[in-house]
This record gives C-alpha cells, structure tokens and sequence, in this order.
C-alpha cells in the first residue's frame, strides 16, 4: 500500500515525500481511508506507531477547503503534556508545508495574550492541553461550537493525569454532531466508557499489541538495595558498564526524584538533563533539545513528562525505579529497540519491588534475566515486619485511582551519602573500559554491607537497635544521676 492509495490530497503527498516516508505505517494505512471518510476512530496505539501523522494527514486534507472564524477553530486536538502539544504542532509545519493553515498552540506556563491575539485571528486547527483550554473558554476568548473535528490524543495518559473531567466538559462545549478521533495505547475500563461517551459509532484500529513490541530490546534486571544513595551508586556503575552506550533514558517513579537523580549524576560528572512536571517551559524545552540533538547523553524523566515524546531511538532504558504497573513498563522500555535497531533495558530492582517485577514478567511473557546476583526475597533482612521497616511516607498505593501521578516523595536521603565510586567529570567512556569485559553482562554487585545484628557490632560498647535499624550505644541509655 502507497500513501498514494489513502485518498489524501496531492499537497499533502507533496510534504510526505519531501519528509522521506515511503510507505504509511499501519495505523496510517488503517485509520486515514476513515478518518478522510469522516467517521469516528478509536485508535489503540503507542507512540512510534506513527499515530501523529494517522490524523495530522488526513486532517491536513480535510482542512483544504473551508476557512477559520475569529475565536472559533474548525478542529481542536486534545494533548496531555505540553510537549506533547508542541510536538503535534510541529508535525503541522513538517507535513502542512504545503498548506496555509492557521494553527495556534494553547497550552500553560506561556502568556495568554499570545494565545489570545492568535484566537481572534482565526484557527484552523488549535492544539491544547485541557486546563488552559477551559481557561480561554471560561474567559470568553474561546467559541469551540465551530469546531468539525475534535481529536483526544493519549486519553490513557490524560486518565492518569487526572484530566478526565476536564476532557468531559470540553466534549460539552463541542458540537453534538462533530467527528472525534479517539487514541489511546491502553484501554482500561475507565478509558472504554469515555471512549462509548465520545465517539459515535467508531471504527476500530488497533496496531501492535504493546508487551509484543519489544522484540529488540534485550532486558536485564540488577538488585539494588532499598536506599537512594545506594540506588545511585549501582546505577551508576551499571551505566559505566554498559555495552555499545550511545545514550539513554533513564525513568524515575516520582518527579522529586528525578530532579534528586539528575543533580547526584551531574555532580558525578554526568552528562544529563531532567524532565519532569516541576520545571517551566523553557526548561523542558531546553532539556529535551539537548538531548535530541546529542549534547547531553542521558535524559531523567517521569513517566508522566515522557509519555508519547518523540525521542530518536536511544540505546538504552534505565528504570531507576520499577514502574508500579506493568503498562508503563512497556512504554518506558519501547523508548529503546525502536524501527528495528537494538536496545538495552535495565531495571533497578528492589527487594521489595519483586512483586511488580512479577506482574511485568507476566505481562511480557518472560522473565527478565538477571545481571548478576539475583535480588534478595522479598523479606526483611532482620526479623522486623517489612512495613515497619520502610521509612515513613515512601509508602505508595499501587493501584486504584491516580495510578502514574506523580506524588510527592519522601524526604530524600541527603546529597552527601550519596559518595562518589569514580571522580566527577572522568569520561564516560574512560568508565566503560575499566568495568569488567569477561561477561557479556558483568555481575553487579551491591557493596557488602556491615550486617546489623548486635553481634557484628564492635565488641566495645552493646548497641540498642532503634525502630528504623539504627543503633544507640548503650552508655546513652545508662540513667544519668541527678543531685538533689
Ligand atoms: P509517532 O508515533 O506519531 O510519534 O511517530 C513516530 C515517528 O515515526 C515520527 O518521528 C515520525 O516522523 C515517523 N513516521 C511517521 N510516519 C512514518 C512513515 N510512514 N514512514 C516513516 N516514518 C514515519
């Protein structure tokens, strides 16, 4: 099949053959006959499936004839992220070079007055996060009962992000009788009912069932011990040894880590920028540049601030921390492997994440091999329950509602445990050559640690175990006389 084929118009077949593509992928081939024919489509498909370009070129085609009104554009496209948002805009100007369109960008952390003189000038197609497009409605800059075409991009994602509501009233403000692409990677029950809500009769497209994507990826597993300082250190030494490192994304569960784990890795002399939902715009613009363009080698993201981004193939996937649900998993490895090259994913994992490597393992199909010693049981070491074992509020809900947000953390251990194995700003590939070659995956090994059982303790003084593991010697417990 040729784009040809797809009944979309000469100028869009002009911009797809001056971006290099031959063939259309097969959300592409499935959706576009549809979309063109005006019906509704619930696309199931993850990012690099060349879903962007399914309703981008069509759309594109559709757009031809009609024009824009002051405040009212012809088709709005949902986004969950602002990156997200901007990268669909630049798909526009990629494969609307043709076209003479007017297409506004809406979302938050830039001026409204922009947005707004934009607005009255007339938008054909208008892509925007959820907030800040309810913001210009509720102001009266915004008339969404124009709009013909309305796309939800990543609706599993705005799930998440808790932007359901949000996406509910809009689908309010548009009219009844317009055409809605609906895509979506994952379809959990919730995402079904908002997809019955929306579409009208649909047709159903679905590509590539995402735990069978991964068939490049080589995944491998490392234990860790629980601590954050000892997280960094193994991943460290686990980036130092890795085979054929080009670059990498390395994913965190939780926003404040990320920015933790950024700032310990630049001070080990690291090249890395951090994503995450805390930063301005500017800043995750700038980030993700950087790493696009190769200036810097390692990109710490949340889930949340990556999902969806068009991220050139990367040679390997750290997990920082093990995903709480076995989906997004699948999405952080699919970062790497991508149009047919290799790629590695390794995942730090915990004594107590061994459950939710569990889930992955059968969601994948198989189990992850292990690079070195297995980890431990998911037991405490000492006799203590597990639970009371964990440091107050590093407890998390897995499951339930606002799965993937990022919630705040714990307070972190601090900076200064976090010891340096190597000195800052030695190359990287200075610390790939000295790791061991003998395996094709060296064993990792966490540090020993000095065992905690009062008979490890040195001989001098008997120590009191604390609730938290720690030891009191006992001459601070000895009662201290007081003179009457
Ligand atoms: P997406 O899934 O929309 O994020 O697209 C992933 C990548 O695939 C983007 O970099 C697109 O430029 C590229 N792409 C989309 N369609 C095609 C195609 N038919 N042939 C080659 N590359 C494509």
């Amino acid at each position: 099949m040729s784009f040809s084929q797809l009944g979309l118009s000469d100028k869009v077949i002009g911009a797809i053959d001056a971006a290099g593509y031959k063939t259309p992928t097969p959300i592409q081939e499935q959706a576009i006959p549809h979309v063109l024919a005006r019906r509704d489509v619930l696309g199931i498909a993850q990012t690099g499936t060349g879903k962007t370009a399914a309703f981008v070129l069509p759309m594109l085609t559709m757009l031809e004839k009609g024009r824009a009104r002051a405040r009212m554009p012809r088709t709005l496209i949902l986004e969950p992220t602002r990156e997200l948002a901007a990268q669909v805009a630049e798909s526009f100007e990629k494969y609307g070079k043709n076209h003479k369109l007017n297409v506004a960008l809406i979302i938050g952390g830039v001026s409204f007055g922009d947005q707004d003189s934009k607005l009255l000038r007339g938008v054909d197609v208008l892509i925007a996060t959820p907030g800040r497009l309810l913001d210009h409605s509720e102001r009266g800059r915004l008339l969404l009962s124009g709009c013909e075409l309305l796309i939800i991009d990543e609706a599993d994602r705005m799930l998440d992000m808790g932007f359901i509501p949000d996406i509910e009233r809009i689908g309010k403000l548009v009219p009844f009788t317009r055409q809605t692409l609906f895509f979506t990677a994952t379809m959990p029950p919730e995402i079904s009912r908002i997809a019955d809500n929306f579409l009208h009769n649909p047709v159903r497209v679905e590509v590539s069932k995402p735990a069978t994507a991964a068939t490049t990826i080589t995944q491998l597993q490392v234990a860790v011990g629980r601590e954050g300082h000892e997280k960094r250190d193994t991943l460290r030494r686990v980036i130092r040894a890795a085979d054929d490192f080009k670059n990498a994304i390395i994913f965190c569960n939780r926003k404040r880590e990320v920015a933790l784990l950024h700032k310990s890795l630049v001070s080990h002399g690291f090249n890395a920028v951090a994503l995450h939902g805390d930063l301005d715009q500017s800043a995750r613009t700038a980030a993700l540049e950087a790493f696009r363009t190769g200036n810097a080698k390692l990109l710490i993201a949340s889930d949340v601030a990556a999902r969806g981004l068009d991220i050139p193939a990367v040679s390997h996937v750290f997990n920082f921390d093990v995903p709480h649900h076995a989906d997004d998993y699948v999405h952080r490895i699919g970062r790497t492997g991508r149009a047919g090259l290799t790629g590695t994913a390794i995942t730090l994992v915990a004594p107590l994440d061994t459950k939710s490597v569990a889930a992955i393992e059968k969601l994948m199909g198989m189990p992850i091999p292990w690079m070195g010693e297995p980890a431990a049981a998911d037991a405490p070491a000492s006799g203590e329950p597990r639970e009371s074992r964990r440091p107050r509020g590093e407890r998390t809900q897995r499951g339930g509602r606002g799965r993937g947000r990022e919630r705040q953390p714990r307070q972190e251990t601090s900076q200064a445990q976090d010891q340096p194995v190597q000195a800052p700003n030695e190359p990287m590939q200075a610390h790939r050559e000295a790791a061991p070659a003998a395996q094709s995956h060296p064993p990792i090994r966490q540090e020993p640690k000095p065992a905690r059982t009062p008979q490890a303790q040195p001989k001098r003084e008997p120590a009191v175990a604390d609730s938290d593991g720690s030891h009191l010697p006992a001459f601070l417990l000895r009662p201290i006389p007081i003179k009457a």
